[in-house]
């Protein structure tokens, strides 16, 4: 397909090859003295839409030198961007190999190289080169140590993305290096989830010191880490404590009520009691879910009866309307509306909104049937919500 920003970006490297090549002073520079129709044979490639011929083209016309340099990370990193890995990873060795750059110039080639070899899923290049570049480059350490931390992330070594996180961390507190509070805020949230994942690990090994360790570092990084609550309240539950587990489920709302749904979802297995349903009722109005309403009506149900759950969802409906409050009422008016009535408007309900509880990512839009903790598209922890209303 043809990519505009890769024309724009190969005629200017074209051009400036050219004139360097007329009008370079070769005292100075070592530029290859351009044979003036390579560069209209590459100029043509493009005009004929054929950007991959022009990419060799260039590479073989364009001398590597400090002045260069530029140029061939710009097409480097828009070849990566279009996926055209094998193209980049090739520019960026050209320029590594290069004997005319020095070493400042050869670790920002070496950064795009390890990013080439990231997004090809070559994780342990990517990681050498990453490892090499923080022990040696204070210009790159901090950008180095990041993609790093994203390498060890998909490769699920959590212990060693918490050593490079908190390696990070110091270098920000020290003031040695400048982070915005967005900045921090964000590794923060990251190393609160590596110690879930952790934790997780622990709870399916059934070693629950180390399940209450991980919990209690996730909280001391981010102590609104809804997720350490939940696990905690999985913990208590595996070790028989309902009461404990409850305790730890209501104060996911307290961190953060926009998650609030996670922690109904668990609460919902509990036998009912109306303290609960009181909190359940208070945080739902103010932040409504599909699973609050689901056990507002359950709940309501079981401890006053049918007449009450009906009056709860009508009030629902009046102020949170949504598809699956209308298709809870139609359930429980099916006694008393007649079926073929009933079962034509539930039909048509779901013809017109399949009902399914919906997760969306507040970052980048990702919407998916079930709840990640990091997003599959833009891989950022903790933005996935459920979505009411629809
Ligand atoms: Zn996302």
């Amino acid at each position: 397909m043809f990519n505009f920003g890769l024309f724009i970006v190969l005629l200017i490297a074209l051009a400036f090859g050219w004139s360097l090549g007329k009008y370079g002073e070769p005292r100075i520079f070592k530029w290859r003295r351009p044979n003036s129709d390579d560069y209209f044979k590459g100029l043509n490639y493009l005009i004929n839409d054929q950007a991959d011929v022009a990419v060799e083209s260039f590479i073989e016309q364009l001398e590597v030198t400090p002045k260069t340099l530029e140029m061939h990370l710009s097409i480097g990193s828009i070849l990566r961007r279009k996926g055209e890995l094998d193209r980049a990873i090739r520019i960026h060795q050209n320029l590594i190999n290069s004997q005319s750059l020095g070493d400042k110039e050869i670790c920002l080639a070496q950064i795009e190289l390890a990013r080439d070899f990231y997004a090809s899923g070559i994780l342990d290049r990517a990681e050498n080169i990453l490892l090499d570049l923080s022990g040696r480059s204070d210009l790159l350490r901090i950008d180095a140590q990041l993609l790093l931390i994203s390498v060890y992330r998909d490769e699920r070594s959590w212990h060693k993305a918490i050593n490079i996180g908190n390696a990070l961390r110091k270098q920000f507190s020290s003031g040695k290096e400048v982070a915005t509070v967005q900045q921090q805020q964000k590794l923060s949230k990251a190393l609160a989830h590596f110690c879930c994942e952790l934790a997780e690990e622990a709870l399916i090994e059934s070693t629950t010191i180390d399940v209450q360790d991980f919990i209690a570092k996730a909280l001391a990084y981010d102590s609104g880490c809804v997720r350490a609550n939940l696990l905690a309240a999985k913990a208590a539950i595996l070790a028989g404590n309902e009461s404990k587990a409850k305790r730890y489920l209501l104060d996911v709302a307290l961190q953060d009520e926009s998650f609030f749904s996670e922690a109904v979802d668990v609460l919902a297995t509990f036998s009912v009691d109306a303290e609960t349903l009181q909190s359940v009722t208070n945080i739902q109005y103010k932040t409504p879910s599909h699973s609050g309403l689901m056990y507002m009506i359950s709940a309501n149900k079981q401890l006053f009866g049918d007449e009450q759950a009906e009056q709860v969802l009508k009030n629902e409906l009046v102020s949170n309307p949504s598809f699956s409050g209308l298709n809870q009422y139609l359930e429980l008016k099916s006694t008393t509306i007649n079926d073929e009535t009933n079962d034509l408007v539930k039909a048509v309900l779901q013809r017109l909104h399949p009902i399914r509880v919906n997760y969306e990512c507040l970052h980048c839009g990702f919407r998916g049937s079930q709840m990640h903790w990091l997003c599959p598209s833009c891989k950022q922890w903790g933005e996935i919500r459920q979505r009411y209303g629809l």
